[in-house]
């Protein structure tokens, strides 16, 4: 090849590879957090220890045995999130059993909920966004950043249980609708499924106040995805952890086997309708961890709780390669998980910050 067809060589690969960057950000994505649901269940299943313990056994510690437990762990951790332990297990990849060496830990430092969610949207740890009460976020989020190119902008939408999700993805600034905690915004109400939701939901008793119990959500966002056709999708529930907070083990374990549920639904649909089917990423992961037993910390987390940094994910869809349940080295931080769904996207999303 003399000097000049190499230079065109050159020059046509270049192109070529620049318009495929640029064309090639069409994948949908959908993100799914629950709330400070601990690696411990979902690796190992029912916690034979904190069962035992009668202030957390709600009144039902047989039927919860026999609902969740099992002879194996697998067999426990399958009947607590089926979906998760058999599809994803099969076709996805879930990352964060530390004792078989796969560590994912928060970055931040502060192991509670708007830091945790800080890092997930945004890519990146900010030590101002230090409590759940913080001021709308200033960082950009990876949602804000979709809604400002072609394919997603106007058909970006987030659902979060828990209300403080207006400030975290930082609505008014990012562009896109936040519907969070048992208020439903008012261009949803014109669609009278979504009026009767808002309806039943407003009607029933809510026992985490401001914080809509993860079903109505749910209904909420399934009926949106379904409808609306979204191209990304934020899904927040926060069932896992009001329940732990409160004590109540039996519980905690039915609401995580819903989540197991809720994914389901909006993977089966993803899989089913020909818009989503094989061009749909969905990340799945929480914003922190809890403690052990030792101490009776299962129940919180926070800076003072140790190891309530330790957290997981799973990932499943298009482009992301079935490693199933990881059982080699590694370390992730809470903060690279949107860099991977980015990349797998091959979307060119910078955090500011680090
Ligand atoms: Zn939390």
């Amino acid at each position: 090849m003399n000097k000049i067809t190499c230079l065109l060589l050159a020059l046509v690969l270049f192109f070529s590879n620049n318009t495929f960057a640029q064309n090639a950000s069409n994948k949908k994505i959908i993100v799914i957090t629950t709330d400070g649901f601990r690696w411990q269940e979902v690796f190992k299943g029912l916690d034979k220890d904190i069962l035992k313990f009668k202030p957390y056994q709600n009144g039902d510690s047989a039927k919860t045995a026999e609902n969740f437990g099992g002879t194996t762990i697998e067999e426990s951790r399958k009947k607590l999130l089926p979906f998760i332990w058999t599809t994803i297990a099969e076709k996805g990849q879930i990352h964060g059993n530390r004792n078989s060496g796969s560590l994912v830990d928060n970055a931040n430092p502060y192991w509670f909920s708007y830091p945790g969610y800080s890092e997930i949207l945004t890519g990146q740890v900010d030590t101002a966004v230090n409590s759940n009460e913080y001021a709308p976020n200033p960082n950009t989020n990876f949602f804000e950043y979709l809604n400002t190119l072609p394919f997603y902008k106007g058909k970006v939408i987030a659902f979060g249980a828990w209300d403080a999700f207006k400030r975290i993805l930082n609505e008014k600034r990012a562009g896109f609708p936040v519907i969070n905690g048992t208020h439903v915004d008012e261009f949803l109400l014109k669609d009278p499924q979504f009026k009767m939701v808002a309806n039943l939901m407003k009607d029933t008793y809510q026992p985490f106040g401001e914080e809509a119990s993860d079903g109505f959500t749910n209904s909420l966002a399934l009926m949106y995805l379904k409808s609306y056709k979204p191209n990304a999708m934020y899904i927040s529930y926060g069932d896992t952890d009001e329940l732990s907070h409160a004590g109540n083990y039996p519980e905690y374990l039915k609401a995580a086997n819903r989540f197991d549920n809720y994914i389901k639904a909006i993977y089966d649909f993803v899989n089913t309708d020909p818009s989503y089917k094989n061009n749909t990423i969905i990340l799945i992961t929480t914003d922190h961890g809890r403690g052990d037993i030792v101490k009776t910390q299962w129940t919180s987390h926070g800076q003072k709780i140790k190891d309530a940094h330790e957290i997981w994910y799973a990932m499943i869809g298009a482009g992301v390669k079935p490693l199933g349940e990881v059982k080699a080295n590694e370390q992730v931080y809470q903060k690279e998980l949107i860099h991977k769904v980015a990349e797998i996207a091959n979307l060119n999303f910078k955090s500011t910050k680090d």
